[in-house]
């Protein structure tokens, strides 16, 4: 069984708590780690959640705001130390260069890794390879901020059973899949007789955003949305004036995008319970869970 599952490395929006750091998220998804935007102290929550930071493959910055990059530096760096053999992909929008050189050059090392930027100019697909399939829309935050879609990739699934039946063993099974059919003893075997595709999960990541459309475009039947809540609807006046949500609004996007799972984040420090983020937002979307720091969401 592959990994599949959302830590919550810090929840908490512009200024941490006591027990909220600086937003960051690690999804393990089939072999790759996917880091979402690395606030400051990222790499020391790594090691309270029990997790090796060189399970990252990807990172995604949003926007740079510093509760979403200032943990960038420190995560490569950290990767170097390790001296990672895999590339580290780090997808950000290209206005944002000069923060990311910043971040990325802001002290003395000497880079060992490999790693592939990926600016990001337009919406739309902007990675496509054997294991995910990355699109990009910008939100409304003010700032050019970008929301995020991974979808698995398609996998063919045997029925063990039916393989039995059929005769089909062995590397038989692999030259099966190859060819999409095999003559077993006389007998034509189509794949399709003996298998079915498993359509690939989606995961969205909308955080840092006023309420819009594109949030809802990228959450369309996502099997977990993660979305941004830094407000309760009593201070929705606060959430406007600064390009952020309300947990209900969130709950309303997720709805909207038929979603099957909405985790919120990005809480205003000014909050001491999160609960009262996911009642909320239950009125409207029952499946709503707060993020906590060091929490894991499987999926
Ligand atoms: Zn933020
Ligand atoms: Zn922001």
């Amino acid at each position: 069984m592959t990994v599949r599952d959302l830590t919550i490395l810090g929840c908490s929006s512009q200024q941490p708590t006591r027990t909220r750091n600086h937003g960051a998220y690690l999804v393990r998804w089939n072999e790759e780690g996917l880091l979402f935007d690395p606030g400051e102290g990222t790499q020391r929550q790594f090691i309270f959640a029990n997790v090796a930071p060189t399970c990252v493959t990807r990172i995604f910055v949003s926007h740079f705001h510093g509760d979403h990059c200032l943990g960038l530096g420190s995560m490569l760096m950290r990767l170097n130390l390790d001296k990672v053999t895999h590339p580290i992909h780090c997808y950000f929008p290209a206005s944002g260069q000069i923060y990311f050189d910043r971040l990325r050059h802001g002290t003395i090392y000497h880079q060992v890794i490999q790693i592939v930027e990926h600016p990001i100019r337009e919406e739309g697909i902007v990675e496509e390879d054997e294991h995910f399939r990355i699109e990009a829309r910008f939100l409304e935050h003010g700032v050019e901020n970008i929301g995020w879609r991974i979808t698995e990739k398609d996998s063919r699934k045997f029925d063990k059973v039916k393989l039995d039946a059929a005769g089909v063993k062995g590397p038989n099974v692999r030259l099966l899949e190859r060819n999409g059919e095999i003559v077993i003893e006389g007998k034509k075997i189509r794949l399709e007789d003996v298998s079915h595709v498993r359509k690939g999960d989606v995961l969205a990541v909308a955080i840092d955003t006023l309420p819009c459309q594109e949030a809802i475009d990228l959450a369309r039947g996502a099997k977990l949305f993660l979305c941004e809540s830094t407000y309760l609807e009593t201070h929705r006046d606060l959430a406007e004036k600064h390009h952020h949500m309300t947990a209900k609004q969130a709950a309303e996007i997720a709805r909207a995008a038929g979603a099957e799972k909405l985790v919120l984040t990005h809480f205003s420090a000014r909050y001491q319970d999160v609960e009262d983020f996911a009642k909320e937002a239950r009125l409207i979307f029952p499946n709503t869970l707060a993020a906590e720091d060091l929490k894991v969401f499987p999926f």
